[in-house]
């Protein structure tokens, strides 16, 4: 008989989230929704819990108290104050630490370390924003001459706050895709309503209940859980929403474009990615084999920057592929909370069967499997770390975003920069990368010429809190973390005075 969690142990205190209800946030308050669903532990598929879901009504209704919160209080705030509330918001997510680590872990399935480490990035991520809030300034501008040329006078910019934003979120890393939409966006002193993934509403829940323990006044978050074409539908279209921040699939990142031109509400995406790695004849296969395995395996594949089309060139390319599927063979497959688990399952067991379609779809096309390319025999969504060589551009394994724990080998026989970069380039995403080689020149020459928002050396997604991310092409619009990620919440205004 399958067990709660595998049998394993959660914090009191996360049991005791579970079993209360899970209603939305509105205007500081908890209230029913709409409708109810059911979100699953992945690693086992029983229910977890039942929670609200809203609709359009909801929506607006949560727009309205933002709006009325961006007009009031958050709007009145002092710098000081907003940057105060911020660093508060950030300890008590710090004493909720472990339950906000094992909700993502049973709710989305990901193995403890990275649930921690994300957790960990949370918090660091509300007092680097919070350090921030008082940084916000404008320039000083020579005025223009037409005023100038009369008289005295000066031009300066002021940054303000660009209102009410939507914030949708991706059920893959729950919690920190959404702080690193509220936190930038509190900062600038805009109010949220933020809209969870179906798949993972629990994260977002314990989030809501942090803010209102840290003070943040009525409105200024709300957490509106639904499913896409309800809520995140009616949150994009919402005439009331200044700013829509997306992060999802590019199929998705479309239709919140169709949604947006309602009010031409900004828009800022962050949608797929098929990141190519790239490993030259001289690289270090010591760092390659294992870094390269997680490039494309954590968070079991489910990784928007995961490199999962490796270019290997031929000196090293046997040698690289058995160190790989020998890294794939030694993963531990099991349940997140199991601190032993290194790779844990899918998100569901339909995203299981898309997994597996492209798995048989790329065995059928004459990839050779040499790692994986199978379910694992037991409860849950599990696939194991799957392998391919053999594989070219021409393949849906090397064109389309995958989403799981399968890699796509291609040898490459050349030594030109051009003609690899030209091979790495061919995909209408451009969001991650990386280059593994001993030479210094090689790797900077090859980092330039990869199109795309980020590309990492001798390492893979080596993102942080204070690096711009985000995507070339079908990738995405703008940029978040760091300076740019709260730019974006941010107009800027122009003001002349003839003095
Ligand atoms: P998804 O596009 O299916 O859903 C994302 C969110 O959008 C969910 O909250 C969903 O409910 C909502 N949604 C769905 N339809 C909608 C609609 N018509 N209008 C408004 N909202 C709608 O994506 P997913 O399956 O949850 O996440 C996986 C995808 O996210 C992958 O493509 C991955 O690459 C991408 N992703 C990108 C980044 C990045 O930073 N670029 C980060 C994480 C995930």
């Amino acid at each position: 008989m399958i067990q709660p969690f595998d049998g394993h142990a959660i914090a009191p205190e996360t049991a005791a989230f579970l079993a209360r209800p899970h209603r939305l946030l509105i205007n500081g308050a908890w209230v029913d929704g709409a409708g109810e669903m059911e979100t699953r532990d992945p690693a086992t598929g029983l229910v977890l819990a039942q929670f609200h879901t809203g609709g359009a009504a909801e929506v607006d209704r949560a727009v309205k108290a933002a709006r009325a919160a961006f007009e009031g209080p958050w709007g009145r705030m002092t710098v000081a104050d907003r940057t105060a509330m911020l660093h508060k918001l950030a300890r008590v997510m710090d004493a909720h630490a472990t339950l906000l680590t094992e909700l993502d872990i049973i709710d989305n399935g990901m193995p403890h370390f990275i649930a921690g480490l994300t957790t960990a990035n949370c918090v660091e991520m509300v007092d680097y924003y919070a350090g921030a809030v008082m940084r916000i300034a404008g320039t000083t501008i020579a005025p223009p001459r037409h005023i100038a040329a009369e008289t005295e006078a000066l031009t300066y910019t002021l940054r303000e706050p660009i209102g009410v934003a939507g914030q949708i979120v991706p059920w893959n890393v729950p919690l920190s895709t959404a702080i690193l939409k509220l936190a930038p966006a509190l900062a600038a002193g805009c109010t949220v309503v933020v809209k969870p993934s179906e798949e993972t509403p629990l994260s977002a829940l314990a989030l809501g209940q942090i803010v209102l323990d840290a003070g943040l006044p009525a409105g200024v978050v709300n957490i509106i859980n639904g499913v896409g074409a309800q809520a995140g539908q009616a949150l994009a279209e919402h005439p009331g929403v200044d700013k829509i921040s997306f992060t999802g699939s590019t199929a998705t990142g479309r239709r919140i474009v169709q949604a947006a031109l309602g009010n031409l509400k900004k828009v800022s995406l962050e949608l797929g990615g098929k990141s190519p790695v790239v490993v030259m004849p001289d690289a270090d296969l010591s760092l390659a084999i294992p870094g390269v395995a997680m490039a494309t395996f954590f968070l079991q594949g489910q990784n928007c920057m995961a490199g999962t089309r490796i270019f290997a060139h031929a000196a090293i390319h046997d040698e690289l592929v058995e160190g790989l599927a020998a890294f794939a063979c030694s993963m531990t497959l099991g349940h997140g909370l199991d601190f032993a688990t290194t790779q844990g399952p899918l998100i569901s067991a339909a995203h299981t069967e898309k997994v597996m379609g492209y798995i048989e779809r790329a065995k059928a096309d004459g990839a050779t499997l040499v790692a994986g390319g199978e379910r694992l025999d037991r409860a849950g969504n599990f696939v194991k770390p799957t392998i391919f060589t053999g594989c070219d551009n021409a393949m849906p394994l090397m064109r389309e975003e995958i989403f799981g724990p399968v890699m796509a080998v291609q040898r490459i026989e050349t030594d030109d920069l051009d003609a690899i970069a030209a091979l790495a380039n061919d995909t209408p995403f451009g969001l991650s990368g990386s280059v593994w080689t001993r030479d210094l020149s090689t790797a900077h020459r090859m980092a330039k010429r990869i199109r795309s928002g980020h590309v990492s050396i001798n390492c893979h997604g080596a993102v942080g809190t204070n690096i711009p991310f985000g995507g070339y092409g079908q990738s995405g619009w703008g940029r978040e973390f760091g300076q740019e990620g709260l730019d974006a919440y941010l107009e800027t205004k122009a003001v002349t005075a003839r003095l």
